[in-house]
């Protein structure tokens, strides 16, 4: 069965509120990333408020009462090689990591603790693109790369940023083969405007559930082959092997990026 993931999230609201909205828009199956900020835990307050239909992996949890599942992640600042600072996002971890290492020591560490590396919005200020096009060797430490972020797509079709079609022509020159384009939408409440279709997750224990949203992403890999994209009113919605996006928060532009890459594939 397919579920939809919206991985890079930073939610506002209690749990309820959280885990409710989770499932009202992202349905049966649903899996957010709850991403912290840097050395803010979040994650860890919003989980006080739990309630008792869950079951807690510490890296992560399912609620027996909406069938979803809530991944704890972490959006890491960095230090890339030109002393800019970069981002990347962590997921399958229980504590927040360092921030402000290097890039490349961060990504160390976290896979060392089994950690899940992203790449989010990679052509936004802050961020690894310009790092990864200089040594594209790095990719190898990741298992996503994110190619449609909401609010970076409040930029997009502004001409002097197109962070967004930036990323997807990014990773149609070097993703195919071995990463998935994620989708996600980043805002505050925004959870699900914007999503990836992946393979549901086995929650047999949460070691397998990093192991097999590992799986689902990598599977993901032809991701661009076999959509079939229609639009209803603002909202896009690619019913495809992986990218689906419902995003009321895309814009027109953003929406209009999309398409033109769709064009380009088929
Ligand atoms: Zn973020």
């Amino acid at each position: 069965m397919k579920i939809k993931a919206d991985l890079h999230n930073h939610p506002s609201g209690n749990f309820k509120k959280v885990v409710e909205t989770c499932r009202k828009n992202l349905g049966v199956g649903g899996t957010l990333g709850y991403v912290n900020y840097a050395d803010m835990d979040l994650y860890s307050k919003f989980l006080k408020g739990r309630d008792r239909d869950i079951r807690d992996f510490g890296n992560g949890f399912y609620s027996f009462k909406d069938y979803v599942t809530i991944l704890r992640g972490q959006e890491i600042p960095v230090i890339c090689s030109d002393g800019k600072m970069g981002e990347i996002v962590v997921f399958g971890l229980e504590n927040n990591l360092e921030c402000h290492l290097s890039l490349k020591e961060t990504l160390r560490i976290s896979l060392e603790n089994g950690g899940i590396n992203y790449i989010p919005h990679p052509f936004l200020s802050d961020s690894i693109g310009e790092e990864l096009k200089m040594d594209l060797d790095l990719l190898e430490y990741f298992d996503a790369l994110e190619i449609y972020n909401s609010q970076a797509g409040l930029f997009d079709g502004l001409g002097f940023l197109d962070v967004n079609q930036k990323a997807q022509r990014f990773y149609e020159l070097v993703g195919r083969d071995y990463m998935i384009g994620g989708i996600s939408s980043t805002d505050r409440g925004g959870i699900g405007k914007s999503y990836s279709l992946i393979d549901g997750l086995d929650l047999g224990c949460m070691d397998s559930v990093k192991e097999s949203l590992k799986e689902s992403l990598s599977r993901h890999k032809d991701c661009f082959e076999d959509e079939q994209v229609a639009l209803r009113g603002k909202a896009l919605m690619h019913v495809g092997k992986v990218i689906a996006c419902d995003n009321i928060g895309a814009k027109i532009p953003g929406v209009n990026g999309l398409l033109k890459k769709f064009e380009l594939v088929h």
